[in-house]
């Protein structure tokens, strides 16, 4: 699957917030927005008047970045959020937050959303017991998403899992830190998604 492979902090800088890509970094004084918090290129710091349309623009960009999802992924959840019944937007944000390597890094399992999809990738998960390696699987109530035994050796994972027992999952995810194993309770609602993103804009940016 196809992913954006460019400079990272430059779309957090793009946006004019932290989308917490890099994960550790993203926490430090090192973070890009911190040190230059305006738009990158020649014309950054140029003033620009923004349109209704520049607004829903960067919102849909906005939630592509973090989710990690290309353009053409991203319309094709927008579609299926469309025929689904209920709201548009909150559709969409909840199909973006049943992929698994979304699942991974609410779990705690991983340090940002692009470091879950690598280790999805890589075969370190299982979902009911069989190996998934695909980070845009969508999670269904009842899954299990766990750690492969073999996985739990290295460091990096035991680290991983030791933090990960610090943290508390949002309440519509359950986490066994003993067995380093999640459990899908409910697909989540609006109020516990907490992604800085106003959906409402991105229905209008597609609605044209
Ligand atoms: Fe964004 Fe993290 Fe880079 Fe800061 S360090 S600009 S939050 S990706």
């Amino acid at each position: 699957m196809a992913r954006y492979t460019g400079p990272v902090c430059r779309l957090c800088r793009r946006e004019g917030i932290k989308l917490y890509l890099k994960g550790d970094r993203c926490y430090t004084k090192k973070c890009a927005i911190e040190r230059r918090p305006y738009p990158p290129g020649m014309h950054g710091q140029a003033r620009k008047k923004t349109t209704e349309y520049g607004l829903q623009l960067r919102e849909k960009q906005k939630a592509r970045r973090i989710y990690g999802v290309l353009e053409r992924q991203f319309r094709n959840y927008f579609a299926k959020a469309e025929r689904q019944p209920g709201i548009t937007g909150e559709n969409l944000l909840r199909l973006l937050e049943r992929r698994l390597d979304n699942v991974v890094y609410r779990l705690g399992l991983a340090s940002s959303r692009r470091e879950a999809r690598q280790l999805v990738t890589h075969g370190h998960f299982t979902v009911n017991g069989r190996k998934v390696n695909i980070p845009s699987y969508l999670v269904k109530v009842g899954d299990v998403i766990a750690l492969r035994e073999k996985s739990k050796e290295s460091p990096r994972i035991q680290e991983l899992m030791e933090r990960a027992r610090e943290k508390t999952p949002p309440a519509w995810l359950e986490y066994d830190a003993d067995q380093a194993q999640g459990r899908v309770l409910a697909f989540p609602t609006r109020d516990q998604i907490d992604t800085p993103v106003q959906e409402h804009l991105i229905v209008e940016l597609y609605s044209k």
